[in-house]
Parts: structure tokens; C-alpha cells; sequence
């Protein structure tokens, strides 16, 4: 990325106009589980591996390679599916995959996650080494370092998803209500918290304070901010997105099932 210049708008956020075109994805329950691509069997005899250049697909067959958007998200929650019925494969985690991958990645998704210890993307969707490339911050939120990793993977590694996914009970989001009704934590005070705070505060303050599960609904809120963010804040994605060469969606994880499912937009 060296070299590229980048000229973001900060705080983009336009959540009404952004959100027509994130659209909810083919998230329904049931949809696109039972036929979800599966790992090859291993062949018996060792394949001849020869090391890619980083920025040309990977010789391997690998099916992620150039999928279009809405396969990349049928494959993705394919693997949540099989997470949330216990039968997840724990595909391309072999040495060697591995040996396969170190020669270049090619990702079919972006994964913008809150950097909770109980939402592992590639656990949570049944991915392995180079599928996913991962952007992990307390609280989900967007940045412009966040922004510059997530333009990378999508411009130089392929990935046609970018997702943002909050998740159940978030604590960043609880610390920032907290925060905004004067409850703010004493612990927190000389931290650099309350930035991360005021960068969710208005997915917060989108929800009304007699919401009858505020924490919830500002967790969804705050991932469709964050998709709304990359959406506004990047024109070569916004581009590839009216170009249906890319989706940009929002989505929530269920701590208690595993289940990711679209992110609700309204407060
Ligand atoms: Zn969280």
C-alpha cells in the first residue's frame, strides 16, 4: 500500500443513503446452508506445490478464487451454519494448505469484527488459513488505518464481502451507553476509551433511550454504521459496490447460538 495516497472522508455517515445499497444479503435461515461448497477430499498422493506470486489467484482449485459477491456470501454463512450445528470442518488448517497459502492469499471475505475473545471469525464461520482476511477493534468501529486494511484486502487480495459484524452484548457498545447517561467507568478515566466510545456514540444515540433492548439494537446499529462508514468513506469500494463487483453488509453474531444473521437497521 505504500505509495497510495488516500483521501477519506472522515465520519462519513449516511446511514439512510448507504443502507438501500448494503441490502439485507441472502442471510435467511436455511438459505444457502445445505449446499454450501465443502472441503475436497485430500488427494492420496502429495500435490506438487509451487509457491504464488502474492498478487495472482493460487493454483490450488480452490473455489473461493474470483467468487462473485454472493457466492463469497452463501460460502461464508455456509460455514456459520455449519458452526452453529456443531459440524464444522476446520478446512484448510493442514501443513499443507498451509505450505499452499504462504505463497500468496487470496481471501474471498472481509471480516470488520469487534476484537471480543468470543467472536473468531474464522471459528464462528468455518474458514481457514487465507480465506478471511480479518480486521479486528473493540467495538467494530471505522477508522481510517481500519479503512486503509479493509480497501487493501478488497483492491490487492480479491475479496469481494466486506462484512461488518457486531455482536450480542458487546462491551464496547455497553461502555459507550454507559458513558453518554453519566455512568462512565472510573477505570477508564486517562484511557484512550472514550475516543473508541465517541466513534459509537451515534449508533447509540440513534436508538431511543426507552428501546426495549437498547444494547441490542445499538450493536446492530453500530455495524451498519461501520458499513455505511466504508461504504461512504471509500470511493474505488463504493465504486466496485454500485459495480456489483462487491457487498458491503452488516450483520450481528449471537453470542448463545453462533448464529450470525443480518444486522437490523432501524433503532
Ligand atoms: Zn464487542
Amino acid at each position: 500500500m505504500r505509495g497510495h495516497r488516500f483521501h477519506l472522508s472522515r465520519r462519513g455517515l449516511i446511514l439512510g443513503a448507504a443502507a438501500g445499497l448494503l441490502g439485507a444479503p441472502a442471510l435467511a435461515e436455511g438459505d444457502a446452508h445445505d449446499d454450501a461448497p465443502r472441503p475436497a477430499p485430500r488427494p492420496k498422493a502429495p500435490r506438487k506445490i509451487a509457491p504464488a506470486p502474492a498478487a495472482a489467484p493460487i493454483s490450488h482449485g480452490d473455489p473461493a478464487v474470483g467468487l462473485a459477491p454472493e457466492d463469497a456470501m452463501a460460502r461464508l454463512m455456509g460455514g456459520n451454519a455449519r458452526y452453529v450445528a456443531d459440524k464444522a470442518t476446520h478446512l484448510h488448517l493442514d501443513p499443507e494448505y498451509r505450505r499452499i497459502v504462504a505463497g500468496g492469499q487470496r481471501p474471498f471475505a472481509t471480516i470488520l469484527a469487534c476484537a471480543d475473545s468470543r467472536v473468531a471469525p474464522e471459528l464462528i464461520f468455518d474458514q481457514g488459513l487465507g480465506d478471511l482476511f480479518v480486521v479486528r477493534v473493540a467495538g467494530n468501529v471505522v477508522d481510517d488505518a481500519i479503512l486503509a486494511s479493509i480497501e487493501y484486502s478488497v483492491i490487492h487480495l480479491g475479496s469481494t464481502l466486506v462484512m461488518a459484524l457486531g455482536h450480542e452484548r458487546c462491551g464496547a457498545v455497553k461502555a459507550t451507553i454507559d458513558a453518554l447517561a453519566g455512568h462512565g467507568s472510573e477505570e477508564d478515566r486517562d484511557t484512550k476509551i472514550g475516543a473508541l466510545a465517541a466513534l459509537i456514540a451515534p449508533a447509540v444515540q440513534a436508538v431511543p433511550t426507552n428501546a426495549p433492548d437498547r444494547l441490542d439494537a445499538a450493536v446492530s446499529l453500530n455495524a451498519a454504521q461501520a458499513a455505511a462508514e466504508i461504504f461512504a468513506g471509500s470511493k474505488p469500494l463504493r465504486s466496485r459496490v454500485l459495480a456489483g463487483k462487491l457487498k458491503i453488509v452488516a450483520a450481528r453474531y449471537d453470542l448463545d447460538d453462533g448464529r450470525v444473521s443480518p444486522a437490523k437497521r432501524e433503532g
